[in-house]
């Protein structure tokens, strides 16, 4: 069965519109059917370690809050049948800054319109996934759709539902204190804590 034969499936056992193509509607639906089923009785500790050692890597640049979430996401994917591996966490803001300079004062395309202190990646709240499919690293799939709906299952949020640039691969862990707060107020606050030693999820 091909993935679209199985969200058409799906479609039809729900009566939504049936393309083939999967919103969050149906994923969730799939993720209803195939995943909770997997997991009921059988959920990991937050703390499970086994993931391969690139994202593991990765993962360890995180802040201690994220590590166990981007760990559980790797396994709620796999469980789903979906290869990923956390390929990117923490940037310096030197980091960052390279990145910003890509495709503007140096060479390459634009990835990034976020200079150092200015992402989310600069203070280990999010981190980026990559879907495997064996070793086959796939820059684009329908199956970071569904992998976003497993990681707003365990609180993350997910780069899939920015309204300005859709960044399907991106996950992050919003403190609490900023709740209610816009992007542009909550990495302000961020850098704030940055520079005066306040730890960011205190
Ligand atoms: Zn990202």
């Amino acid at each position: 069965m091909t993935l679209e034969e199985i969200v058409t499936a799906v479609q039809r056992v729900l009566g939504i519109h049936i393309d083939g193509k999967a919103g969050p509607e149906t994923w969730s639906a799939i993720y209803k059917a195939v995943v909770i089923p997997t997991l009921t009785g059988s959920q990991a500790p937050p703390e499970m370690t086994d993931v391969d050692t690139r994202s593991e890597k990765n993962i360890l640049t995180l802040q201690e809050e994220v590590r166990p979430l981007a760990r559980a996401l790797v396994h709620k994917a796999a469980a789903a049948g979906i290869g990923i591996k956390i390929i990117s966490g923490l940037r310096t803001y030197e980091e960052q800054d390279a990145l910003y300079a890509q495709g503007r004062s140096a060479p390459g395309k634009t990835v990034t319109n976020a200079k150092g202190g200015y992402s989310n990646h600069n203070f280990g709240i999010a981190f980026d996934i990559g879907v495997f499919e064996g070793n086959k690293y796939m820059e684009e799939s329908p199956k970071y759709k569904a992998v976003g709906v497993l990681g707003m299952d365990l609180g993350l949020e997910w780069g899939g539902n920015w309204k300005t640039i859709v960044d399907e691969p991106h996950f992050q862990l919003r403190p609490a204190w900023a709740g209610g707060l816009k992007e542009k107020e909550m990495l302000a606050l961020l850098r704030q804590r940055v520079a005066d030693g306040t730890p960011v999820y205190a």
